[in-house]
């Protein structure tokens, strides 16, 4: 029981590595806010997680919307030990198809929305909490259709170690978790690669070292590490979880 009496707020925790961190946060002995457009899924989802964690209505790209749900959300848990900034959009495009509206769209949630999450919630937080900031590898590894996704990527570790500063008066250790290919929605239809879902999987996989794209778990497992008192001696950093696709 790693979170054994903690707190949880996640972001994008209706799906993928949101839901999963959600998931074994609960495991290892914490309550959750699952933070999410869709409230009444959010609701639904926290029911199944167990008592005490909630699902709380919030749009990252809305920052009246992340200061409700953060008060609401804190309320619920009474006060938040940790904030896993997760929720983002991925979008690929050709370079020269990329629109202004494309670069504010990605820049609102993957960014803006990013850090005001962590500005609004950090008010209710107890001293020596632990925020994670989801970026991706993809701000680390130049490729092709990725520019604007990566851009809006890359500020994570930027605002991992900025705010580590920001807070270090009060000892809560802000982390970036950069993820590789992971099996989340990004791969289906509903993701970037449209009708090439199981195709763009492929070919993703083939370039990973490990040979497959990774589970949400093991996005989850790496998060319940940093939220823990076992990354008790590091802020400020980067963790990679790619199965060594910029690695190698
Ligand atoms: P996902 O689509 O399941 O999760 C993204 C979540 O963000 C969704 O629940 C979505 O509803 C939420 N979201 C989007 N816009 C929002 C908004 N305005 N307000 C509130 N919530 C919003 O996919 P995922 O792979 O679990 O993505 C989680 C994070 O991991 C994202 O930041 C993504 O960029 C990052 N990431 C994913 C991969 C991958 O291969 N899956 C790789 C690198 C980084």
């Amino acid at each position: 029981m790693r979170l054994a009496g903690k707190t949880a707020l996640i972001t994008g925790g209706t799906s993928g590595i949101g839901l999963a961190a959600a998931r074994t946060f609960v495991r290892e002995g914490a309550r959750v806010a699952l933070c999410a457009r869709d409230g009444k899924k959010a609701q639904a989802l926290a029911a199944e997680l167990g008592p005490g964690s909630v699902g709380v209505h919030m749009d990252v790209s809305d920052l009246d919307s992340i200061a409700a749900g953060a008060v609401l959300a804190s309320e619920a848990l009474g006060g938040i030990d940790i904030v896993f900034a997760n929720a983002g959009i991925t979008v690929f495009k050709p370079f020269a198809d990329w629109t202004g509206e494309d670069f504010d769209k990605l820049f609102a949630v993957n960014t803006k929305g990013q850090f005001f999450t962590v500005q609004k919630a950090a008010p209710f937080m107890r001293d020596c909490g632990v925020v994670i900031l989801t970026g991706s590898i993809a701000a680390k590894t130049g490729q092709p259709n990725m520019a604007l996704y990566a851009a809006s990527k890359a500020p994570a570790l930027a605002l991992a170690k900025a705010i580590s500063a920001d807070l270090l008066s009060r000892r809560i250790r802000v982390f970036c978790l950069s993820p590789g290919p992971t099996k989340t929605a990004v791969f289906t239809s509903e993701g970037p690669f449209a009708n090439g879902a199981e195709k763009a999987l492929a070919t993703v996989q083939a370039r990973v070292p490990i040979g497959r794209a990774a589970d949400p778990s093991e996005q989850a497992e790496v998060a319940l590490f940093l939220a823990s008192d076992a990354s008790s001696f590091m802020l400020g950093t980067e963790i990679v979880v790619d199965g060594g696709k910029s690695q190698l």
